[in-house]
C-alpha cells in the first residue's frame, strides 16, 4: 500500500495510466552525412507541422479559432526563412539536427525574452513549445494524450497541471494519484472540482507504479491499495457504494435555507475557475460565487486576454448565477501559479515574492483591463472586486484608485458599470490578519484565505510535505488570526466570508458559527455537505465548543477534541 494525502473523496477501482513527462535531454554528435541530417530534420519539421495541423483542428472544433491560431502561427515560425535557415547553416557545419534546433530556438527565446515587451515576450514561448516539439520528434519521444484513457482509468503523475485536467473525461477517469501536492494545491481544488477521487504526494508514483497494472485509490485515507485481492476489490467496491449512498442522501439539503440549527442564515457560495464552473455551482445548489479565481483564464494560452475576452467571462459567470453575488478576485499569479508568456522571473522565494497585487500593481495597465473588465460586467449582476494578498492599507488604496479611474475611463465613454461595486480584500496574509482593523474602515469586506493564511501564520508552506505536520488551519495561531479578522470585520459592519478550504471543514464550522463567519465559499461538491454540517449546530453549541478550543494550547488537542464533536 503506498500513503499520500487524501486529496478529494471516494473510491476508484482501476487501471494505471502513467502520465510522465519525457526528457529533452540528447547528447550533441558531430555529423559526416550532413544531407541526411538535413533530410532528417526537413522530415521532423514536416511531422511537426502535420501534428499541429492535427491539433489546431481538434483545438477549433473544441475551443474556437482564436486558439486555433495560436498553434497555426507555429506552422508560420518554424517555416521562416531566417530560422530555418539558421538551423540547416548549423546542421551543414556538421551539428547534429537535436543541436541546431535546441542552438537557434534558444537563440530567438533569450532574443524575444530579452526585449522586455510583453507580446515579443510570448513569442519565446511559441518558440520554446516549437523547440520542445521539434526534440520530442527527433528524440522519438511520445506524449501520453490524457484525453484518449479508457473508462476505468487511473491517472499517475507528478504534478497535475490545469494544461491536463483540460483533457480530463470525468467518465473515464476514475482516480488520480501524483507525486506532489497537499490538501489545498491547485491539483487537489482541480480534482475535488471533477469530484474524482484522489490520493497526491505519493513519493516515487510515477516509478513504482506501472502502466496497466490495476490500483484502488482511497481518496478518503489517502491511500493507494496496489495488486489488489479479489477480497480488497470486493470491499473496496462496497465502500465506494456506501459513499456514493452518503452523497445522494445529502440530497435531503437541496434547495434549502442555509441556516444554523437555531435559524442564523448563512449564505453559503461556491469557489470557481471558469464561467463554465459557474454552471457546476448553480447545479451544487451554491447561493453565490464567493472567489472566481481569474488565473485560469489567464492560463493555457500564449498571450493576455484582452479586456472584452474577460469582460466575456465575467459577465457570463454573472448571467449564469442568475444575478447571484459574484466576487472576482484579481489575477492572483506567482508563488505556485505560472503564466509562462509572462515570463515571470524565477525568485528565490516565490510565495514571499512578486506576485499577486504586487505583480498587478506593477504592472498598471494590464491590471486596469482586468479591473475594467470586471466593472463592464457589474452592469449585469451582483458583481465585486476582492484583491488577493494585500499585506498593506496602501496597497488596498493603490487598487481603489485604480478601479475609480478605471470607472471614468468607462463614464467618459458611456460605457454602464455598477457606480457603487463593492471592493473586499482577501485576507489570506499575517499581515492582514494583524491589521484587520485598519483594512476593515477601508474595504467593504473580507474573504478569508485561509490556504495561505495558514501558511503565512505558520511559515509554512502548503505544498511542502516535510513541513505539513505545521500546516494546519487548527493551530492556535491561525484560529487566532480567523478570530481576529472576523471580529474587526463585525466591528466595523462589513461582511467577513471565508473561501478557503477550511470552509469546508466539518471541524471548523462551529468555530467559524461562533466567530460570527457571515459566508461560507466551497468547492461545488461541498455545498450540500457544508449546508448540512452548519444546521447541526445552534449559536450557543458553537459558543460553547469554541470556548473551550480557544483555551486549548496545541493543534494535536484541538484536533483531537474536534474529532469527538463532528
Ligand atoms: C486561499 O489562499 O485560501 C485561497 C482561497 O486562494 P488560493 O487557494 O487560490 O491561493
Ligand atoms: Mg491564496
Amino acid at each position: 500500500m503506498l500513503k499520500g494525502i487524501g486529496a478529494s473523496d471516494g473510491i476508484g477501482i482501476g487501471r494505471v495510466m502513467l502520465v510522465v513527462e519525457q526528457s529533452l535531454e540528447y547528447v550533441p554528435k558531430e555529423i559526416a552525412d550532413t544531407d541526411a541530417e538535413l533530410a532528417r530534420y526537413q522530415s521532423a519539421v514536416e511531422a511537426f507541422c502535420a501534428e499541429t495541423v492535427e491539433q489546431a483542428e481538434a483545438i477549433r472544433k473544441s475551443t474556437g479559432d482564436k486558439e486555433a491560431e495560436i498553434l497555426e502561427g507555429h506552422i508560420a515560425i518554424i517555416k521562416d526563412p531566417f530560422m530555418n535557415g539558421e538551423i540547416e547553416n548549423l546542421i551543414k557545419a556538421h551539428q547534429c539536427a537535436e543541436k541546431a534546433v535546441d542552438q537557434i530556438c534558444q537563440m530567438f527565446i533569450d532574443m524575444f525574452n530579452a526585449t522586455g515587451d510583453e507580446l515579443t515576450m510570448q513569442r519565446a514561448t511559441d518558440v520554446k513549445d516549437i523547440r520542445d516539439g521539434l526534440l520530442s520528434i527527433l528524440l522519438g519521444v511520445q506524449n501520453v494524450k490524457i484525453s484518449d484513457a479508457p473508462a476505468g482509468t487511473v491517472l499517475v503523475t507528478g504534478e497535475l497541471t490545469p494544461s491536463m485536467t483540460a483533457g480530463i473525461n470525468k467518465d473515464n477517469i476514475v482516480g488520480i494519484i501524483t507525486e506532489t501536492g497537499s490538501q489545498t494545491s491547485h491539483s487537489a481544488i482541480l480534482a475535488r472540482a471533477l469530484e474524482i477521487p484522489a490520493v497526491l504526494s505519493v513519493a516515487g508514483a510515477t516509478t513504482c507504479l506501472s502502466s496497466d497494472e490495476q490500483v484502488i485509490v482511497d481518496g478518503n485515507k489517502g491511500e493507494v491499495i496496489t495488486a489488489p485481492t479479489p477480497e480488497q476489490i470486493e470491499e473496496y467496491a462496497s465502500k465506494r457504494e456506501a459513499f456514493l449512498r452518503e452523497r445522494r442522501e445529502l440530497e435531503n439539503f437541496r434547495g434549502r435555507e442555509t441556516a444554523s440549527a437555531d435559524g442564523i442564515k448563512y449564505e453559503l457560495f461556491c469557489n470557481i475557475g471558469t464561467p463554465k464552473d459557474a454552471t457546476k455551482a448553480m447545479a451544487a445548489d451554491g447561493e453565490g460565487v464567493g472567489l472566481f479565481r481569474t488565473e485560469f483564464l489567464f492560463m493555457d494560452r500564449n498571450s493576455l486576454p484582452t479586456e472584452d475576452e474577460q469582460f466575456e467571462a465575467y459577465k457570463q459567470a454573472s448571467i449564469i448565477m442568475k444575478g447571484k453575488p459574484v466576487i472576482i478576485r484579481t489575477l492572483d499569479i506567482g508563488g505556485d501559479k505560472d503564466i509562462p508568456y509572462l515570463g515571470l522571473a524565477k525568485e528565490e522565494n516565490p510565495f514571499m515574492g512578486f506576485r499577486a497585487i504586487r505583480y498587478c500593481l506593477k504592472n498598471r495597465e494590464m491590471f486596469k483591463s482586468q479591473i475594467k473588465a470586471i466593472l463592464r460586467a457589474s452592469a449585469f449582476g451582483d458583481i465585486r472586486i476582492m484583491f488577493p494578498l494585500i499585506t498593506a492599507v496602501e496597497e488596498l488604496r493603490m487598487g481603489k484608485e485604480l478601479v475609480e479611474e478605471a470607472k471614468a475611463d468607462l463614464k467618459a465613454s458611456d460605457i454602464a458599470y455598477d457606480e457603487n461595486i463593492k471592493v473586499g480584500v482577501m485576507t489570506e496574509t499575517a499581515a492582514s490578519g494583524v491589521i484587520a482593523d485598519l483594512l476593515a474602515e477601508e474595504a467593504d469586506f473580507f474573504s478569508i484565505g485561509t490556504n495561505d493564511l495558514t501558511g503565512y501564520t505558520m511559515a509554512a508552506d502548503r505544498g511542502n510535505g516535510d513541513v505539513s505536520y505545521l500546516y494546519s488551519p487548527l493551530q492556535p495561531s491561525v484560529l487566532r488570526m480567523i478570530r481576529r479578522i472576523i471580529k474587526c470585520g463585525r466591528e466595523k459592519g462589513i461582511d467577513v466570508g471565508m473561501c478557503g478550504e477550511a470552509a469546508a471543514s466539518p471541524m471548523m464550522i462551529p468555530l467559524l458559527i461562533s466567530f460570527g463567519l457571515t459566508e461560507f465559499s466551497v468547492s461545488a461538491p461541498s455545498v450540500l455537505k457544508v449546508r448540512k454540517n452548519i444546521s447541526k449546530w445552534t449559536k450557543e453549541e458553537a459558543d460553547a465548543i469554541a470556548e473551550k478550543v480557544m483555551a486549548m494550547t496545541t493543534e494535536a488537542e484541538i484536533t483531537a477534541y474536534l474529532e469527538t464533536i463532528v
